[in-house]
């Protein structure tokens, strides 16, 4: 194979060039032909502006048909994939230019003047991507520049342990870390997930999330095109076009909000998703409640799966077997996963809460430029500390319980906030909850409960009815009401936030 992960992504759809590839909002349509015309193009483009093998392209743009065929332009051409979350400001966008040294650096083009300096001061060219409406003007812009250039382009030879792409982890603590992962990563765990999964050249998968991250980009984006599925490829997510286009599609993938916001909406019923074939959620905790909630009301259950940056996909619920509500299922084929102790690092028993390690094709490489926390996050066996909490149960299904940095310790004692958490949103008036940890001044920490409510209730009520579904040391010393959890865009509550914005909360308590 001369370029494992695009002969590898491709090799369906090329097969059947007429086939359909993408529906797009504005109605226009692309085939597998066009993606292999557009994607010489961008490689065709890219070359022309001196990106050789191995070098970095860095993008942040908005998430567009012609973004996704500049990813692929970039793989062509045996470059290196980094795409940047489109919230991320200039100070952020010069941490990640200096650190990646990318060659070129495509940005908005509305971004463009406030960017090139810092773009020019990491030895970065800078290029503008524009989503382009059929007959919009994207003069000067790299979309242009790839129009013009040649449909053909030979595919640039990789091996399997070349990188194809450099994901920055979100980065709560400390600085944001590059995860470098190969052509193989990527490529063995599209073809494990459109196997598992079961994507067919049939399906169409409504495609809603954003494609800088990991989710979006890889698990979506290269499971439907491995298979040569189509794709309904919108903006973002929103309830009215879902519901739109929902009768075109087989599949759609998504974020626990998604599914709780369509839960607020009357239109969801079995109707309107019987011909659905997969709901999948993942990228942060779906609560098994919102996964009951969905069953009742479309007769569908959600298939939750478990991954992050660094290791792409690592466990899924069975596509035939049961899909349990509240866990991740099962370590996905060619994955191993196993839970051991924090302190000791031994291979804990089933039951037991530890920390999760994974050791796989899916695992990446390391750590861009940093080899010491790249040592510091791998076994002397290879597993991957995944620094998530989880156990096994003895059905072999995985469950998270947190962050290993969420958890909070009182008093010597070790508290996982998901089950305190769990034991809040069971209580009458509570929508959703997080629990975190704050300074303590006889504790170390203490527990603090953030309630969304649907009305008014009472914080003593609350820590009264904890009293006898908790012990002591679990229960909230205060819990407080908020509107709202604060979210970044993939649904991941932001303890972070939380734990700054009540820090202070407990600071006169015994
Ligand atoms: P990211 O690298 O942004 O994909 O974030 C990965 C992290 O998201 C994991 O380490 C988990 O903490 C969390 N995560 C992903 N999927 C799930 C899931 N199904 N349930 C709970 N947490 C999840």
């Amino acid at each position: 194979m001369t370029n494992p992960l695009f002969d590898g992504l491709l090799a369906t759809g090329l097969a059947r060039p007429q086939s359909r590839f993408a529906i797009l909002p504005d109605g226009r349509e692309y085939t597998y032909g066009d993606v292999g015309t557009a994607s010489a193009r961008f490689a065709n483009a890219l070359v022309a502006l001196g990106v050789e093998p191995g070098d970095r392209v860095a993008v942040q743009v908005d998430k567009s048909i012609d973004a996704l065929m500049l990813y692929l332009g970039t793989v062509r051409a045996g470059g290196v994939f980094l795409p940047l979350n489109t919230a991320y400001t200039p100070s952020e966008i010069a941490y990640f230019l200096n650190d990646a040294k990318p060659r070129i650096f495509v940005c908005d083009p509305a971004r463009r003047e406030g960017l090139a300096a810092i773009a020019a001061e990491a030895g970065s060219g800078i290029e503008t991507l524009g989503v382009r409406a059929a007959g919009g003007d994207n003069t000067g812009s790299l979309n242009d520049r790839a129009e013009a250039a040649s449909g053909d382009f030979a595919t640039v030879a990789r091996q399997p342990d070349d990188l194809a792409a450099i994901l920055y982890t979100s980065g709560t603590t400390g600085r944001s870390k590059g995860a470098m992962l190969t052509q193989d990563n990527l490529l063995s765990n599209a073809e494990v997930l459109r196997d598992f999964w079961r994507f067919t050249a049939d399906d169409v998968l409504l495609h809603v999330l954003p494609i800088f991250h990991t989710h979006g980009l890889f698990v979506a984006s290269n499971t439907a095109m491995i298979a040569g599925a189509a794709m309904i490829f919108l903006p973002k997510f929103d309830v009215e076009q879902v519901f739109k286009y929902l009768p075109q599609a087989t599949a759609m993938m998504g974020v626990p909000t998604f599914y709780t916001r369509l839960l607020a909406d009357g239109r969801l019923d079995r109707e309107r998703t019987a011909h659905m074939r997969l709901f999948t959620s993942g990228s942060a905790p779906l609560l098994a409640e919102t996964h009951r909630a969905f069953e009742d009301r479309t007769g569908q259950r959600i298939l939750e799966r478990y991954g992050m940056t660094e290791t792409n996909m690592s466990t899924s619920n069975p596509y035939e077997g049961e899909r349990r509500a509240g866990t991740v299922g099962f370590p996905l084929p060619g994955v191993s996963l196993r839970i051991v102790d924090a302190d000791s690092t031994k291979p804990l028993p089933d039951g037991e809460i530890g920390v999760i390690e994974v050791k796989g094709p899916n695992v990446f490489c390391g750590y861009w430029q940093m080899p010491e926390k790249t040592a510091a996050e791998f076994r002397a066996d290879g597993y991957f500390i995944t620094g998530d909490l989880g156990l096994i149960d003895p059905q072999g299904y995985v469950t998270i319980v947190g962050r290993g940095k969420d958890l909070i310790i009182s008093g010597g004692f070790n508290i996982y906030p998901k089950e305190v958490e769990l034991a809040l949103d069971e209580l009458p008036g509570v929508v959703e909850s997080a629990v975190v940890g704050v300074p303590h001044p006889d504790f170390g920490e203490g527990v603090v409960g953030v309630v969304v409510a649907e009305r008014p209730l009472d914080e003593a009520e609350l820590t009264g009815a904890l009293q006898e579904r908790l012990a002591r040391f679990k229960q909230p010393k205060r819990i407080v009401f908020v509107d709202e959890l604060p979210r970044n865009t993939m649904g991941k509550v932001q303890k972070n936030v939380l734990r700054d914005r009540f820090a202070d909360i407990l600071s006169g308590t015994d």
